[in-house]
């Protein structure tokens, strides 16, 4: 993608092209009353946004005071017996290594006492700033939030993050910050390096254009690679999001909108949560949303979350949980290590991007069907049909899952028929090579491609019992005569 700026009002180029953006400064009151606005109409006129009656504050906020320049903060506590509704506002950050100041169980006190703003990090104060200014009191951050020293509470709280994020009436992210030391209000916006063309406007008026490249969504921000933001951004009724470019908005309805730019925004806008995540009418009640339609969101959800970086790579799972706890109320369905039980066939059929599969380190966090049990990006092969029956337990800790489906080893596939470049590409794991000669076959589906006559299968090998296996990639196979004929036994995957 490219930005276009024209150099002047007044020149041809700016006719006809008439976004501008020149002007970076997203600190102004005008850009303050734009986001006002933006609140406004969402809180007044759109239905899909809307939260029925005052959301419950969470367990601890801060109390950032009524005045717009308050020198101090205090950390308010809530009753667990007697609940407060009042709204507040989230804050999604990258925290970029230790913070200088957390709730723990030593400053807990102190901290409700009251802190003085000048004691945070720029992130932090800048969003304490944007808050007053909105016309908030009280304001959601982890790492204040959270008692930082005390894993019972960083439990019990994580499990609420969906909650805290999808009650807050809007969330800010500091996109464009990769610490919580950088700030987001007053930074100096990327200053884009312009390139000049003649461009002829008319077929004869020349005027001259500045082109600068612009990367899409994830590639760019740093808010957008880190694991943990991913769902803090989906589970958000409504974010402001301080960009490099830009102070976007988007809510559950319509596209995102702009403050300086109109229009170019590092919003993906082909992601987002069905429409019951939000509106509590429709809340634990099954989605009509179809298994495929269930697939496919999944499926571009864990591309683009699978990609993101964890600094602990063991909260893989734990940093999509809000979003699976979300989907399972609507959906009606179990989530089983980072896959839905409805669609437990398509979705045992992921691989390692290519590119990254040499990053890839088993982990015994999850059991090896699961691509939360690898720390490399992954995809989903698109399947047209389904060649296996799962039964798995309806808990959502069972490691077993067992497959009816046909099972060949290596050495009965004829030459020719195991795919040698597809199948070289998805090894899940280089444990080691002597594995692939005692490898077999899982046949669980067909691809979505007319030609050919191909199959999808899991790579395993022998494990834990007579009839069970542990995975180690993925391949497609053509077809061939005893494949066809051979009978679908009964195996379990670990
Ligand atoms: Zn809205």
């Amino acid at each position: 993608m490219v930005l276009i700026r024209s150099y002047y009002a007044a020149s041809q180029a700016a006719q006809a092209i008439p976004a501008k953006p020149i002007e970076t400064d997203v600190s102004t009151q005008c850009a303050m009353d734009t986001a006002k606005q933006w609140i406004a109409e969402c809180t007044a006129n759109h239905k899909r946004c809307q939260f029925s009656g005052v959301p419950r504050l969470p367990s601890r906020v801060l109390d950032v005071g009524p005045a717009v320049d308050g020198v101090s903060v205090t950390l308010h506590i809530t009753n667990p017996h007697s609940p407060e509704h009042q709204e507040y506002v989230a804050l999604s950050y990258c925290w970029g290594g230790p913070q200088p100041i957390t709730t723990t169980l030593a400053t807990l006190q102190s901290l409700r006492t009251g802190a003085e703003v000048a004691q945070f990090p720029q992130t932090i104060r800048d969003a304490i700033e944007v808050t007053r200014k909105l016309g908030f009191r009280f304001l959601w951050i982890d790492s204040i939030c959270i008692i930082q020293d005390s894993d019972s509470d960083k439990e019990y709280e994580i499990n609420r993050m969906s909650t805290v994020y999808k009650n807050a009436t809007v969330t800010i992210a500091a996109a464009v910050a990769s610490t919580a030391n950088e700030g987001f209000l007053r930074v100096v916006r990327n200053p884009w390096r312009f390139r000049e063309v003649s461009w002829a406007l008319d077929g004869q008026t020349t005027t001259t254009l500045s082109i600068a490249g612009f990367k899409p969504y994830s590639l760019r921000l740093p808010l957008h690679r880190r694991g943990w933001t991913f769902q803090e951004s989906l589970l958000s009724r409504r974010v402001l999001q301080y960009e490099d470019l830009d102070l976007v908005w988007r809510c559950q309805t319509g596209r995102p909108r702009s403050y300086l730019s109109k229009g170019i925004s590092s919003f993906d806008h082909s992601t987002s949560l069905p429409a019951g995540v939000f509106q509590c009418g429709l809340q634990n009640k099954p989605l009509n949303m179809t298994r495929n339609a269930r697939h496919r969101l999944w499926n571009g959800l864990i591309y683009k979350y699978s990609a993101r970086e964890l600094t602990d790579k063991d909260d893989r799972l734990r940093a999509l949980a809000g979003v699976a706890q979300e989907l399972a109320k609507v959906w009606g369905d179990t989530y089983l290590f980072g896959l839905w039980k409805s669609c437990i066939v398509e979705q045992l059929l992921w691989f390692c991007v290519q590119g990254y599969e040499r990053q890839a380190r088993r982990s015994p966090r999850a059991p090896t069907w699961s691509w939360v049990s690898l720390d490399c990006h992954v995809g989903f092969c698109p399947v047209y049909t389904t060649l296996a029956l799962a039964e798995v337990s309806g808990s959502a800790t069972s490691r077993e899952i067992r497959l009816l489906c046909k099972v060949v080893s290596k050495a009965e596939i004829p030459p020719g028929c195991l795919r040698d470049s597809v199948y070289d590409n998805k090894t899940d794991v280089v444990e080691d090579d002597n594995l692939d000669e005692i490898s077999y076959f899982l046949i669980l589906g067909k691809p979505v491609r007319k030609e050919g006559d191909y199959v999808l299968a899991l790579k395993v090998i022998k494990a834990g019992g007579a009839q069970g296996f542990r995975r180690i990639g993925y391949a497609e196979l053509h077809t061939f005569e005893e494949l066809t004929s051979r009978q679908p036994c009964s195996v379990t995957l670990i």
